[in-house]
């Protein structure tokens, strides 16, 4: 028999598998484990929407058998077997795993464990086997097939004798090396606690002899050895288990089981729903982003089982996309086995499972908020940009849903509050709940539209990021509490007596904001004083719906249109720079030119708003040291 050779990206994975210094080694038992306990869904789920394939459920398991003096170990299981192309098709290319190219990119990183994150599969046997084989009976077929294989050297396979439909993979142990031991693998007590760490909810029972002793029968202290077949997995999902029975540890591990994420998760939610839907579920609140997160590659969705059976891997239905970085399972018995991505859209079941998931979600956000502050900031930090976007799409839809869950940094508290706490402490006279647009912090920090408002005592929210502005147009007002740029026109700071006298104010400089407009022409709508001014000369505000940190935004985007801002130059009346104006105003028209358009690209300045001509205002500048 021809050995036949691998296709090449198998080759050189096994090469790297083989010669690789790889400390976990061990998993090569999860991966044959899944592959098994895949191979008895697969038949599982044929008899159950099959009438002509009728079995107990005693006919579905796997079983080991270590082998000390052949130095083997063959893991058995009962599944669905492999036909002849299959055995081809599925072990004798890996490369569609796509596990290849990812390592190709990372190349042993950082000592980045990508076997241990995401599997091999099959080929993970080499790891500690010198020589597979692999016998196996497809349903539905006579013959059964020898695969057998000595690493990258190539594979044989053969037509050969099995009584049984499934497959059995003879794995030819290694012998030890100076730094390894291979011996551990035959050991019944080691595969034991591996199957404990790794495979314990497969749903299928995993057998193996196991040595005990027992009192000689009549005798009192003679005891004698004998070997019985034990289950060595507990086989209940942990998605079905009590709660009180799990801890902490467990649910972490069931989550990097399941390649949920490399974090650990912040918060396990886990449900089990009785009633008019019934479900279970367990799902994770992740602290950091997936690395894919925002590309294209990443979907949403949890995975979906019913009666056992994986239906897929992640259903985006039950998800609502604000919520897209919750991970997790679930599992409802009440769903039709036929079930499909088509007839899912329709399924009031899931429909049902889906709003309810949704609102423990919110329930756990909150909880998380209030009980672990610190944990929630960490997780905002994450993916409050996401809850933002759920408030702004669809117009504002899930704007109550949504609004508890946010945090913005505070200018008195100088960390994240939410708006409730923010409208807790409200001053008595204050009609708004303000807040600044900036790209950051320190950016806020030095804007001058703030001064008046800082000055009266209100605490001012700091939208750093480029959605909070959107979003708040979304919502409009909290606990019947206006939302208002510090930048807007009108900042309702004016107690009533003050209010004539500021258009009194505005009256006395009609004239000379007439001319500044008349010099800035279309640049800006409006020139007047400023109520908000302290210590600065001059600020841009807007008027209308669009500010100038959304200005800036919609103008970065890839297309066009130019959106501006309606934009008024504000002058602070009580500053020196005022007085220079009005003088110049007064008795030299050129100077007030040049000092019109000075403070209006100043204020574009400090906006971080570019200025038109940047030659003109430098030579503006010389000018004015001459
Ligand atoms: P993966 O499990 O990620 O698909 P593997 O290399 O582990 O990759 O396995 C390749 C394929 O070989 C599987 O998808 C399955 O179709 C088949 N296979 C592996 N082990 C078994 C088994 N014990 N019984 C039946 N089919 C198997």
């Amino acid at each position: 028999m021809a050995k036949k050779q691998f296709k090449a990206e198998s080759k050189q994975l096994l090469n790297l598998m083989i010669n690789s210094i790889y400390t976990h080694r061990e998993i090569f038992l999860r991966e044959l484990i899944s592959n098994a306990s895949d191979a008895i869904d697969k038949i599982y789920y044929k008899a159950l929407t099959d009438e002509s394939i009728r079995f107990n459920n005693a006919d579905y398991f796997i079983k080991l058998i270590p082998d000390k003096e052949k130095r083997t170990l063959t893991i058995m299981d009962s599944g669905i077997g492999m036909t002849k192309e299959e055995l081809e098709d599925n072990l004798g290319v890996i490369a569609k795993s796509g596990s290849l190219n990812f390592k190709k990119e990372n190349e042993i990183k950082d000592g980045y464990d990508i076997i241990g994150q995401f599997g091999v599969g099959f080929y993970s046997a080499f790891m500690i086997a010198d020589k597979v084989t692999v016998t196996t009976k497809a349903l539905g077929s006579e013959e059964a097939y020898c695969w057998e294989s000595e690493g990258a050297t190539g594979y044989t396979v053969e037509p050969c004798t099995k009584n049984n439909i499934g497959t059995e993979i003879v794995l030819k142990v290694k012998e030890n090396t100076e730094d390894e031991n291979y011996d551990e693998y035959l050991e019944p007590f080691k595969l034991q606690m591996l199957v404990k760490k790794y495979s314990d909810f497969i749903r299928y029972p995993i057998k193996m002899d196991l040595q005990s002793r027992r009192l000689v029968e009549g005798s009192e202290d003679e005891y004698e050895t004998y070997t019985e077949e034990k289950i060595i997995n507990s086989m209940v999902p942990i998605w079905r288990k009590n709660k009180e029975e799990l801890s902490a540890e467990d649910y972490d591990k069931f989550y990097s089981e399941k390649h949920f994420g490399f974090d650990k998760p912040l918060k396990h939610i886990h449900i089990k729903a009785e009633g008019m839907v019934n479900y279970n579920a367990i799902m994770y609140i992740p602290e950091k982003m997936p690395y894919d997160f925002y590309s294209k590659e990443f979907q949403k969705g949890l995975a979906l089982y019913s009666n056992g059976v994986l239906i897929m891997d992640k259903c985006a239905e039950l998800l609502p996309d604000y919520y897209s970085f919750i991970r997790g399972i679930v599992e409802s018995d009440d769903l039709s086995l036929n079930i499909s991505r088509e007839t899912l859209q329709y399924d009031r079941q899931l429909k049902l499972i889906a709003k309810n998931i949704k609102n423990k979600i919110k329930v756990e956000l909150l909880h998380l908020m209030k009980e672990e502050r610190e944990a929630y900031e960490r997780f905002f930090q994450s993916f409050g940009r996401q809850l933002k976007y759920g408030i702004y799409s669809n117009f504002g839809a899930e704007k109550d849903e949504l609004i508890d869950l946010l945090l913005f940094y505070s200018s008195s508290e100088k960390k994240m509050v939410t708006l409730a706490e923010y409208v807790s402490r409200m001053k008595e006279d204050q009609k708004y709940i303000y807040y600044a647009a900036g790209e950051s912090i320190e950016r806020v920090n030095q804007m001058p539209q703030t001064e008046m408002i800082l000055d009266k005592g209100y605490e001012i929210l700091y939208f750093t990021e480029d959605v909070d502005e959107f979003a708040i147009q979304v919502v409009m007002s909290f606990q019947e509490k206006e939302f208002r740029s510090v930048s807007s026109s009108d900042l309702g700071l004016d107690a009533a007596g003050e209010e004539k006298e500021t258009e009194k104010e505005q009256e006395e400089g009609k004239d000379l904001f007439n001319e500044m407009k008349e010099i800035l022409g279309n640049k800006v709508k409006d020139v007047r004083f400023s109520k908000r001014l302290k210590n600065h000369p001059v600020c841009l505000t807007t008027e209308g719906f669009v500010s100038i940190e959304m200005e800036k935004i919609l103008n970065s985007m890839p297309n066009d249109q130019t959106v501006a801002a309606e934009k008024v130059l504000e002058l602070n009346g009580n500053h020196e720079v005022y007085s220079a104006l009005a003088k110049a105003y007064e008795e030299d028209k050129e100077k007030f030119k040049l000092y019109t358009v000075l403070l209006y690209n100043q204020a574009l300045l400090m906006e971080g708003l570019p200025i038109e001509d940047p030659l003109s205002f430098s030579n503006d500048v010389c000018k004015l040291m001459r």
